[in-house]
């Protein structure tokens, strides 16, 4: 049975790739901040089946003994601080655990067992204000923001340890990706949610920011797939992972709102205070290389995202009621 530890297991990308490698049988170690927080939070089918360990991304040293004692085949990495309104706030917090930390897996690896694969949950971040468009592994980057420098020194130092020390070291450089796992603060889950609420009569409005603001939305459950295939190749290499079309945030009012036979515009309030004091460049993602190397194949598209999203929510309110 091959051996797996995942970083960041109780948030929506490490639970579904957590799903993902239990259905090829792997053991799952997810490498948590705090145990009996990510316990509590884990999806109920992973409950019985994750081990969870203390795991802390400013301490090599415990990485380093982790890894001797459970002799992971892969590591993937998600511990990290999350893109979004967040991208500002502590930077040298963000350097550390976002960027820094991933120097220390990547050493604990040299000095325990060489052979361990490794994926970096890498982000559109590092592209910023990208000077072409759509961004692909050869854009330049031109990070903006904290949590982007800090990813792109991360990629950066995985090309160094694979070329410098020949390990199986990757980034799946992943543009928005979304799902009904994602947390409130994200615009997809906070307009499906209130689409939800609104239509079951728990809610009357909602109130957002730049309603023409654009996004490169993915279904995460896609995304995760195309960091395992990256590590299931015979060489390492970074991949862009992307839907390569993009989306406003009003088409995905109209979606979520219309799939509820409700028009948004009777509910939706545009607040210019909540506007963004810098929005990106347009990033749009092309991820022909993960298609023709890895044979990744995304199959939720926008309006299915969408509805899949709506659908938990009203699912999950419904309960409540
Ligand atoms: P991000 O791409 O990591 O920043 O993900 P978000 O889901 O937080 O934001 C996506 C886009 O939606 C950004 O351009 C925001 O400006 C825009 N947006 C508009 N209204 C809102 C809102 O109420 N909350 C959030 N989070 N974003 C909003």
């Amino acid at each position: 049975m091959k051996t797996v530890i995942i970083t960041g297991i109780a948030g929506q990308d490490g639970t579904y790739l957590a799903e993902h490698l239990m259905l090829k049988g792997c053991r799952i170690i997810g490498a948590v901040r705090d145990v009996s927080k990510a316990q509590a939070s884990l999806p109920a089918g992973l409950v019985n089946t994750v081990e969870l360990v203390d795991w802390d991304m400013l301490d090599q040293q415990k990485m380093a003994s982790t890894l001797s004692h459970y002799r992971p085949v892969e590591i993937y990495n998600f511990a990290a601080y999350s893109s979004g309104t967040g991208m500002y706030d502590d930077p040298v917090g963000i350097g550390e655990v976002n960027g820094l930390a991933v120097a220390r897996i990547l050493e604990a690896i040299r000095e325990v067992d060489p052979s361990v694969r490794f994926c970096q949950a890498s982000s559109r971040e590092i592209f910023g204000e990208a000077a072409s468009s759509p961004q692909t592994e050869s854009t330049p980057p031109n990070p903006r923001s904290p949590y982007g420098v800090a990813k792109l020194y991360a990629d950066y130092m995985i090309r160094v340890y694979r070329h410098r020390y020949g390990l199986f070291a990757c980034s799946a450089i992943l543009f928005n990706h979304e799902s009904p796992r994602r947390s409130l603060e994200f615009v997809t889950r906070k307009i499906t949610h209130a689409a939800a609420k609104i239509k079951l009569g728990l809610a009357d409005e909602l109130g957002l920011g730049n309603l023409d603001a654009r996004r490169d939305w993915g279904f995460a459950g896609d995304y995760v797939r195309a960091l395992w295939l990256m590590l299931q190749q015979p060489q390492a290499d970074d991949y862009v992972v992307a839907s390569g079309e993009t989306h406003s945030v009003r088409e995905l009012c109209e979606c979520a709102f219309g799939g509820l036979g409700l028009d948004y515009r009777d509910y939706v309030r545009e607040e210019s205070s909540a506007y963004r004091p810098v929005e990106p460049a347009l990033l749009v993602g092309c991820a022909d290389k993960a298609r023709n190397e890895l044979g990744w194949v995304p199959e939720v598209g926008f309006s299915e995202l969408v509805s899949m999203m709506v659908a938990a929510d009203l699912r999950m309110l419904s309960m409540k009621i």
